[in-house]
């Protein structure tokens, strides 16, 4: 099959704009598969940026991250996806080249914990701050769970109002399969 899922698309677009060296933030770590593809694009002069609110998740991320020799480039942090203002360097502001949001629950983990549409709003409004020109948010939506449709509509409302101008809105989706995730990417204009 050569038309990806929709986790394979969020890497194939993300690869597009990494280089060695660059920076990446992932807004949920989650089990860090994510945010080891993100480690090893920039490299070991790059450095990402992770966040999750559950401890077993920034656990789980370091782990796979120490297993793959990866980790030295990445700085995970406990805390929700939109304090990244306060505890990120303003000198990151448009220097980032994806901002990674992998919306929903930890797969093997508390299904009850999701990510928040209020929240998860904040985080982009946040994210696209420090996006580089010519940079990505690239999110997955998930609507298979609860609260996972309004968060995608909340998502999707706001993203469609995103001034043309500055930004280029794409929204991917299977179309002949229920409840199927989707892929959102912004691009920042120059
Ligand atoms: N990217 C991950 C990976 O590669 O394994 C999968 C992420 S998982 C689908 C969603 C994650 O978002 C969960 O681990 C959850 O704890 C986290 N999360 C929920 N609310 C959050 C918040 N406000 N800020 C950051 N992470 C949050």
């Amino acid at each position: 099959m050569i038309v990806p899922s929709i986790l394979q698309s969020a890497h194939q677009w993300a690869s597009e704009v990494l280089t060695p060296g660059g920076a990446a933030i992932d807004a949920t770590a989650g089990n860090g598969h994510d945010t080891l593809f993100l480690a090893r694009q920039v490299g070991p002069d790059g450095q990402v940026f992770g966040f999750d609110i559950q401890e077993q998740a920034i656990q789980n991320t370091h782990r796979r991250l120490l297993a793959e020799n990866a980790h030295r480039q990445v700085t995970l942090f406990q805390k929700s996806h939109d304090q990244m203002h306060e505890v990120l360097p303003e000198e990151l502001f448009g220097k980032v080249q994806v901002v990674m949001f992998n919306l929903g629950y930890l797969p093997h983990g508390d299904k009850t914990i999701i990510t928040r549409p209020d929240t998860t709003v904040r985080a982009m409004q946040q994210a696209l701050q420090f996006l580089t020109f010519g940079g990505l948010l690239i999110a997955a939506l998930y609507t298979g769970h609860p609260g996972g449709q309004e968060e995608a509509g909340r998502v999707i409302e706001w993203a469609s109002g995103l001034s043309p101008r500055s930004f280029q809105v794409m929204w991917q989706q299977m179309i002949n399969r229920d409840r199927s995730p989707s892929l959102l990417i912004i691009e920042k204009r120059s």
